[in-house]
Parts: C-alpha cells; sequence; structure tokens
C-alpha cells in the first residue's frame, strides 16, 4: 500500500520532483458505511461528495443479466484512506480509482474501495466500478418492491428509499445530489429511457445504445431506466421545455388523454411553484404490474397505467418542483416531498372547479382516517412508515394550516421561493421551519410545528 512507499524518503523525493500527484503526506482515514439517516443507517456514506455518475450498462432481458461500468467522479470531504460504496448484489470485477487497482471488499450493501494512494481533503478524485449479474428486485420495510424490477418486455428501475443500489454502485443517500450520463445498451428493437435528454442512440452488431444525459443534480433514489418496448412522444411544455413520454404500446390509447395534459400541468404548476427546475420534462408508463405504484423519477416521472390520473399526474410532476429539485437531506423529511405534492393536487382541486384546499382539510379532519394520525409528519415511527398516510396527507394539513396563518399572498410568496431558494439543494425540516417563520416574522407558528408537525395524535382543532 501506499503508506510503505512513503516510508522510502529517496523514492519519496524522487516523486515529489517528478511532479506526481503522490500525496506524500496524506495519513487518512475510512470514510465510514453510512450517513446516520434516522431509519437507512447505512444508506450513503461518509467521507466523500459525489459529483458526476458515467454509468455504462448492458442488459439482456432473456436472461436478466445486467453488465456495467460505474465512473464515479468524487470529492473527498476528508483525508481518505478508504471509502465506502453502496451495492447490493452483483459481482464486483474490478475497481480501479485515478487508473490504479484498487483494494476493495464487500459486507452486506458496503462496497469498501481501498485506493493504492490515500485521498486528501478538497481533491477530486474518480473510481471505476466494473460488475455484472442479475441485478435485486428488494423489498422495503413497508413491503413495497424497488431495485430493479423485471418486466414482461424488459426491466424498471426504481430507486425509492435505496433501490438504486440493485443496480448501480454509489452514494445512495439524498444527501448527495450528482449530475449522471446513463448509457443503456439493448437487444435492437427494444428502447431504454431514463431520466434527462437523450443524447445519443446508435445500433450494432444486432444491439442498441441509448445515452440520457443529465445536466442538473439528481439524487439517485430519482434515476431510472425504463428498459422494453415503448412508443416514445416529444412534446413540447411551456417556453419550449422538450417533453418526452415513454409508453408501453398497449397502455397508450388509455393514458393518452391524461398525458396531454402535461404541458398545461406544467404551465399551471409554473404559475404557482415557479421556473420549472429541470431542462426537460415527460413521463413514463407501463402496464399494470410492472410497478406497484408511481414515482417521481427525474425529469421522467413512473406510472403504472392503471393508477394514471390527472391527480397523480399533478402530484409526480409537483414532484420535480418539491422533492427532485429540493431534495430531503435524510428520510426522516420526506414529508417535505409528499405533503406538498399531496398539496399540489389540493390546490389543482381548488383550482380546476373542485373542493378547496380547505374544504379538502376540513373533510380530512372530519373524516375517520385514523391511519391520517398516526405518527407525527416530521418524525416517523420507523423505517416501514417513512412514506404513510400522516407523510402525505397531514404533511399537506401542514401547509393549509400556514395558509391560514399567512394568507395566500405570503402563502405563495413561500411556496415560490421555498423551491427558488433551495433550488438543486437539500433541506431539512429545520430549515424549512426556519423559512416559513423569516417569511412572515410577525406570525407565531409554535403551536402549527408543535401540534401539526412534531405532535403525537390528532391535533384538537383544526
Ligand atoms: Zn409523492
Amino acid at each position: 500500500m501506499s503508506r510503505s512507499l512513503r516510508l522510502v524518503p529517496a523514492l519519496a523525493a524522487l516523486l515529489a520532483l517528478t511532479g506526481t500527484a503522490c500525496d506524500g503526506g496524506v495519513r487518512g482515514t475510512p470514510g465510514g458505511s453510512g450517513v446516520r439517516d434516522p431509519y437507512f443507517p447505512k444508506a450513503g456514506n461518509g467521507g466523500y461528495d459525489v459529483g458526476h455518475y458515467d454509468l455504462t450498462l448492458d442488459y439482456a432481458p432473456a436472461t436478466r443479466r445486467l453488465t456495467g461500468t460505474a465512473v464515479i467522479t468524487a470529492r473527498a470531504t476528508r483525508d481518505l484512506s478508504a471509502f465506502d460504496l453502496d451495492l447490493t448484489g452483483l459481482r464486483v470485477d474490478s475497481v480501479t480509482v485515478e487508473g490504479k487497482d484498487a483494494r476493495w471488499n464487500r459486507a452486506g450493501q458496503e462496497l469498501t474501495v481501498r485506493p493504492r494512494d490515500d485521498l486528501s481533503k478538497g481533491e477530486t478524485f474518480r473510481a471505476t466500478v466494473r460488475y455484472s449479474g442479475t441485478p435485486r428486485t428488494l423489498t422495503d420495510p413497508d413491503g413495497s418492491e424497488e431495485g430493479w424490477l423485471p418486466t414482461s418486455d424488459g426491466a424498471l428501475a426504481l430507486g425509492e428509499p435505496v433501490g438504486s443500489m440493485a443496480w448501480f454502485p454509489g452514494n445512495h443517500h439524498p444527501s448527495d445530489k450528482a449530475t449522471y450520463d446513463i448509457s443503456v445498451t439493448v437487444p435492437k428493437g427494444l428502447q431504454a429511457v431514463s431520466n434527462g435528454e437523450l443524447t445519443e442512440q446508435s445500433t450494432k452488431g444486432g444491439r442498441t445504445a441509448y445515452h440520457w444525459h443529465t445536466g442538473q443534480p439528481m439524487a439517485s433514489y430519482v434515476a431510472t431506466v425504463a428498459i422494453g418496448h415503448y412508443d416514445i412522444a416529444h412534446g413540447t411544455g411551456p417556453h419550449g421545455l422538450p417533453v418526452v413520454t415513454a409508453v408501453d404500446p398497449a397502455q397508450a390509447r388509455a393514458s393518452g388523454k391524461v398525458l396531454a395534459k402535461i404541458p398545461e400541468i406544467l404551465d399551471w404548476e409554473e404559475t404557482n411553484f415557479g421556473p420549472y427546475p429541470f431542462s426537460s420534462a415527460g413521463a413514463i408508463v407501463d402496464r399494470p404490474g410492472d410497478a406497484g405504484y408511481a414515482l417521481e423519477t427525474q425529469t421522467r416521472p413512473v406510472f403504472p397505467a392503471d393508477q394514471l390520473d390527472t391527480s397523480i399526474l399533478v402530484h409526480e410532476l409537483a414532484h420535480q418542483w418539491y422533492g427532485d429539485s429540493v431534495t430531503p437531506k435524510s428520510w426522516r423529511d420526506m414529508w417535505l416531498n409528499e405533503g406538498f405534492a399531496t398539496y399540489a393536487e389540493w390546490l389543482y382541486q381548488e383550482d380546476h372547479g373542485g373542493p378547496t384546499a380547505q374544504e379538502t382539510f376540513t373533510r380530512l379532519y372530519d373524516g375517520d382516517r385514523e391511519e391520517i394520525w398516526a405518527f407525527p409528519p416530521a418524525k416517523q415511527s420507523d423505517a416501514a412508515h417513512i412514506s404513510g398516510s400522516p407523510v402525505y396527507e397531514r404533511g399537506a394539513m401542514v401547509l393549509q394550516k400556514i395558509r391560514q396563518k399567512v394568507g395566500d399572498d405570503t402563502f405563495y410568496d413561500i411556496v415560490q421561493g421555498w423551491a427558488a431558494d433551495h433550488r438543486h439543494s437539500t433541506v431539512s425540516t429545520a430549515d424549512f421551519t426556519a423559512y416559513v417563520e423569516k417569511k412572515a416574522p410577525d406570525k407565531d407558528f409554535g403551536g402549527i410545528w408543535k401540534d401539526w408537525l412534531y405532535g403525537d395524535g390528532k391535533p384538537d382543532h383544526p
């Protein structure tokens, strides 16, 4: 290892003379196997920050075999002798750091990499992992399936909260966002759809490679790949925004009418939430059962055809602002995603001849759905409940309470300012409450935070 090399003064001097970027004095320590997420302590890793993922994938649906190369460009946030990546299943074939073979070992979801030379704080480094095998479908603590989901004609990758570690090694926690290039090669005749923009497509020897580029930061849980037969349509949204939809041909008739509303919904959301945060938009619609739920995968949310309606489209598109652009720092902060996206549905109904958000609030408060009060939105009971009803509906109720308190003008100023000021970054619940208090300094929000956000049980007053 590099340490013994440093013990040879003559050689070290020679390297210094030749200008080799040898970290002469660096004595790093291991980066650590998690970032202390309250519900997923092994998710993410310490000691570095990823700037870019370059993923080159090859998938054969017939054998379900994936071959991948992940080139991860990251910056050390402290002196490192080793760092971890999250990867579950698959076989690691080789790991290099800065082009040099690195030692590595695996334990559970942790792939620990020991570079030949220690990395110094602030240093940007490139780690390349070659891997292969049959990617896994993971079952979450709440029983839902994520990771790599084989479908009748291909596969679908869904990653909330930790499923992306089933198809590429990375820093799989929402607190570390990065840009992406995702290239997927599949048998000719199939499509591979991912986030961002298609920059290249080429067919050679019976196989087609699709190269997708995501230029704005993305959390790995909203990265996706959808492989199969799709009808691809190109349209435009507000200000000429490219809108790319990929629909399973059998679902085209049923979903066409709803998907046609994307430009109009984006326009309405821009009016309410501010400028759309990404350089493209769209949707992926798969067969019922390919995925059990819709997910706000960045720029291109995924919908099972039987769940696609206007409301859920409004919800997943609103997530592009709240969740994808303004991303939770930990899974405890998830109500900042779901409360906002649910509130977007209420607002859309209010603006389109349905009940007002206040009426929806009152109906829920007076209703008999006890699960809404099971735990506070900003403090879920455990990992199995990170996306339970309180996170969605009671989270939206928190927003309605704020609107009651400050009135419409300040309320819209808050939701737009929140999206603008934290665009492409990560946030906590404490960041949000401080933001609201700053925007309305003459109001007292103590009761809302105590009873609605953090309090156990149903608040005494609506
Ligand atoms: Zn949602």
